[in-house]
């Protein structure tokens, strides 16, 4: 009798820890965050080209970052495992493309997306191991596809400033979903198109309504420079 009791106590409280732990989430949504280099190089910090030569005039990939509802993130979650680039050689053309570095001094990009994983990509590595992580990020670039939503709306990379509000709606109209914008400023001081927001579910796939916008805003008339 009371070898069963116990039993049973024991197994309630099993089941309660194993209820509590899978339904214990890592983080509640991402922000895919895409670059202009333009914007990233006319500051006064300026940048290096990638040792493999200038990157193309397009959207590169800053990172795929794990965040919760209320506005906060985690970040490396798990220092036991750095970046193995052994494990994404098949990717690596392609991140070279779309994820290029422009640090100083000029790299190859393994030590940004080495950055990029072990800072975000750890937080979600419940989901997306290092592989399917630097995939899905590949491929919700080519998903967006940013400077064709913008250039169909007469936005172009000419060094003309546009509407903040116009700049949201072209990415609205071609992605289904508004995007946040991030400024910063030339070297004369001048704000300017920086970066493009997304919010991805957390299986990393599909675009979502933001749940929550990062903090700051551009002015409402932005520069988009030249690359
Ligand atoms: P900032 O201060 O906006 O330039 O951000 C500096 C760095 O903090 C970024 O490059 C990210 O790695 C990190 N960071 C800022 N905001 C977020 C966020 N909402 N989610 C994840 N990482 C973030
Ligand atoms: P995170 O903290 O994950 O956003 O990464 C921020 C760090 O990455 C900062 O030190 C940035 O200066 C740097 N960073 C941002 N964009 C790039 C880029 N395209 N190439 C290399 N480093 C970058």
């Amino acid at each position: 009798m009371e070898k069963a009791f116990l039993k049973i106590i024991l197994c309630s409280l099993l089941l309660n820890y194993v209820a509590v732990f899978s339904a214990s989430q890592d983080f509640d949504f991402f922000y895919f965050v895409q670059q202009w280099p333009g914007s990233y190089c006319d500051t006064s910090q300026s940048c290096c080209y990638p040792t493999t030569g200038k990157p193309a005039a397009d959207f590169g990939i800053h990172g795929l970052w794990p965040n919760y509802n209320d506005g906060s993130y985690p970040s490396n979650c798990d220092p036991s495992n750095p970046l193995n680039p052994s494990e994404i050689g098949d990717l690596k053309r392609s991140m070279q493309r779309n994820w290029p570095t422009l640090a100083c001094p000029s790299a190859d990009g393994t030590q940004f997306w080495s950055h990029e994983w072990s800072k975000h990509g750890t937080c979600s590595e419940s989901v997306l191991d290092q592989h399917s992580y630097f995939e899905a990020a590949l491929s919700l670039r080519k998903k967006t596809n940013l400077l064709q939503a913008l250039e169909s709306a007469g936005i172009k990379p000419d060094g003309s400033s546009y509407s903040l509000g116009s700049i949201k709606d072209a990415i609205k109209e071609s992605t289904g979903y508004t995007p946040y914008i991030q400024c910063n400023t030339d070297e004369s001081g001048d704000s300017q198109l920086y970066q493009v927001y997304v919010c991805v579910d957390t299986s990393g796939s599909g675009l979502i309504d933001c749940p929550v916008f990062p903090r700051g805003e551009c002015s409402s008339e932005i520069k988009f420079p030249a690359f």
